[in-house]
């Protein structure tokens, strides 16, 4: 819902402010049609059903996978595609991996969606309407800005969605934005905002090779990106969750899970969460699963705390790096996909 359209059509109609509130209250708790907003006159629910559609996303496509991983894909209404994540997890987590632009103008090579062509910055409400989206299906608790963009590149959108998704079922702190390391983010995010979990997409813990798969290194290379979030991790008493995608004779050797734990001292401001490979067209290969499991032993036996990602919806290519405004082969419009059990989110 386009809450700044909201607030003006009201102060046109010249209904109290209160309503507004009324009005995003029930959409928050997974209201679908304005009919259902009881607390509001008729006459308003007509006028509000006539004039304000209740999503500034129309859904283009849906997809499931067989682990019940759920992709939407959604058009702007100037058309600009955008792509969100439901994950449901065993233990009862909801999970949504949400986008802050369409497209992306970074340039990852593992990423589908960089090689993209860059729309724009979502505004807030966009970003809230991909959530409200899945939240008309079931109730959500997690959050993660992993979908498209650098959420970093439109922290105030970012920021102001934040703010609102504990009214969805999702409070601060199951909340997650995730950066490669964009610093001025960071560093606003160690001052100010909401207190919502920070993760940093480092790759690699050289700067030749970062540089490499992420040319943001470029700009902010990794010795002062680390500093801020040693700094963030202070700040904020918790952890920065390290994203480190596992690619097969690129990153995954003995001595990159050395450098790496070098690089993360003190060890208590990062967990490492490492992430399987999911197939794209940058013709990258994942790491398979003992080189994986050697990674993690080697940083664990230097005390850095390291899991590996459950892998969740690669066959509809909602898994990470692979949100690219397809809703990819075998499931569409809502069909029941085949293929098993992958991997989680989307970018970063
Ligand atoms: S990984 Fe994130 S920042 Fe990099 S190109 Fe993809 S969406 Fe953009």
């Amino acid at each position: 819902m386009d809450l700044e359209r909201l607030e003006a059509l009201l102060g046109d109609i010249g209904a109290p402010p209160f309503r507004a509130s009324q009005v995003w209250r029930w959409m928050a708790r997974g209201a679908s049609s304005y009919a259902e907003m009881t607390n509001l006159p008729a006459a308003l629910r007509a006028r509000l059903d006539a004039e304000l559609p209740l999503s500034t996303l129309a859904v283009e496509a849906e997809a499931t996978a067989r682990d019940g991983t759920e992709k939407a894909l959604f058009a702007t209404a100037d058309g600009k595609p955008v792509e969100a994540v439901l994950m449901r997890y065993r233990d009862g987590r909801r999970s949504l991996c949400l986008s802050s632009q369409s497209g992306c103008p970074l340039t990852c090579t593992f990423c589908a969606t960089g090689r993209m062509r860059f729309g724009r910055n979502l505004t807030a409400s966009e970003i809230l309407d991909q959530a409200l989206h899945f939240r008309r299906i079931e109730p959500v608790d997690h959050a993660v800005f992993m979908g498209m963009g650098e959420p970093m590149l439109n922290l105030d959108a970012v920021l102001a969605a934040c703010e609102r998704l504990p009214d969805v079922g999702i409070s601060h702190r199951r909340t997650a934005i995730s950066t490669v390391g964009w610093l001025p983010g960071i560093e606003r995010l160690i001052e100010h905002g909401p207190p919502v979990r920070l993760a940093l997409s480092l790759h690699a813990a050289d700067d030749a090779l970062r540089s490499e798969l992420m040319p943001v290194n470029e700009r902010y290379p990794l010795t002062d990106v680390l500093a801020a979030c040693r700094e963030w991790s202070a700040a904020r008493r918790q952890p920065v969750f390290v994203e480190y995608l596992m690619l097969d004779g690129v990153n995954d050797r003995y001595q990159q899970a050395v450098a790496l734990a070098d690089a993360l001292e003190p060890h208590a401001a990062f967990k490492v969460n490492l992430i399987p490979y999911n197939p794209t067209e940058s013709g990258l290969r994942g790491s398979t699963r003992a080189a994986i499991q050697a990674f993690r032993d080697a940083l664990e036996e230097r005390g850095v705390r390291a899991t590996v990602r459950l892998t969740r919806g690669r066959e509809i290519e909602a898994a990470c790096g692979q949100l690219a405004a397809r809703t990819g082969p075998p499931a569409a419009a809502g069909s029941v996909a085949t293929a098993g059990p992958t991997s989680a989110l989307a970018s970063g």
